[in-house]
């Protein structure tokens, strides 16, 4: 049975790591924060006192951290992951969502390093359904591979290190502003006066479809699942699009990429944030944007 380590079991590194347990892997997890051992050891993993034990005789060792200055204390620190293996390193693999910057030099720095964000949530986290956008050598995608397996269902190889937070980046960039747009449809369409449902059953089949607004439409009602309908719970808090808009823009900066919309998104999303908003489901901009009026957006 293969060894894994697993480092970061919060919100999606918990589910993660018990889906490789139910695969039948041999996981030994750490964390900060005992609730995400306790939760680890609840469903048949191990657990180890530090970042750097959990890689005794693994095979591979993941990571979903917070941010890029977690990855980068994680693996380059004072008793940091590779600086404890200089010998028998295993295959590691940050599944954070992180600067492309960051990425590139923490896998310049280790023999073998994926990076491998994710997309689809708590939920496609708990379901093992999530999306795996992997940069690094194609001798590591192909080890690393059953092990996605495991936690995901669409998994691809993007390139070289950095392309997978490369390719997280500019989906969700797209993806915020796009939620915008359905937003503001909608905010239209509610002062005009026009039912939702009707201008859901129109766009839905019309040039305005997109995923925003087919499986995660930002007005309660025409999709029952969606946020909007539990008073915009997450699902995808605001926070953490505003985190992934805040690193598209820092790449945009650094290659000179045109991206106003994006740049508008982020600026959008800051101020929600600002107003106290940071927990709610990023569609609640509909809401947010609702209340304002023409005066009410700088
Ligand atoms: P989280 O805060 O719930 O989990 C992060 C975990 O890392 C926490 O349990 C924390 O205690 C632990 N941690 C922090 N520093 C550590 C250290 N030095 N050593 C060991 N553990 C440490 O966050 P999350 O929602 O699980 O998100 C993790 C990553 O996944 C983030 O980069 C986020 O942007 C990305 N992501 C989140 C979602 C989502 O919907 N939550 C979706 C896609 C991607």
């Amino acid at each position: 049975m293969s060894r894994v380590g697993f480092i970061g079991l919060g919100n999606m590194g918990g589910p993660m790591a018990a889906n490789l347990v139910r695969a039948g892997y041999h996981v030994t997890g750490f964390d900060v924060v005992q609730a995400g051992m306790d939760a680890h050891k609840a469903v048949g993993g191990n657990v180890a006192s530090t970042a750097a034990k959990t890689i005794v005789g693994a095979e591979i060792v993941f990571t979903m951290l917070p941010a890029g200055k977690h990855v980068r204390e994680v693996y380059l620190g004072d008793g940091g992951l590779l600086a404890a293996c200089k010998d028998a390193a295993p295959l590691f693999v940050d599944c954070s969502t992180i600067d492309v910057e960051t990425a590139r030099a923490v896998a310049g720095e280790a023999a073998d390093m994926l990076d491998a964000p994710v997309s689809g949530g708590v939920g496609g986290a708990t379901a093992g359904t999530l999306t795996f956008m992997v940069g690094g050598s194609e001798d590591g995608f192909r080890r690393a591979s059953p092990f996605f397996a495991a936690m995901g269902k669409n998994i691809v190889h993007a390139g070289e290190a950095g392309a997978g937070q490369a390719a997280k980046i500019c989906n969700n960039m797209l993806l915020g502003i796009s939620m915008i747009g359905v937003a503001e449809a909608f905010v239209l369409a509610e002062r005009l006066e026009l039912d939702f449902e009707k201008l859901f059953r129109i766009s839905a089949a019309s040039s305005g479809q997109c995923w925003s607004l087919t499986t995660y439409c930002p007005v309660p009602g025409p999709v029952p699942g969606s946020p909007a309908n539990r008073d915009y719970a997450p699902g995808f808090a605001t926070a953490l699009m505003l985190k992934d808009l805040t690193l598209a823009q820092q790449a945009a900066d650094a290659v000179n990429a045109a991206t106003p919309l994006g740049a508008h998104a982020m600026r959008l999303y800051e101020a929600m944030a600002e107003a106290g908003l940071e927990g709610k489901d990023f569609s609640y901009v509909f809401r947010w944007l609702a209340d304002r009026g023409r005066g009410g957006i700088g």
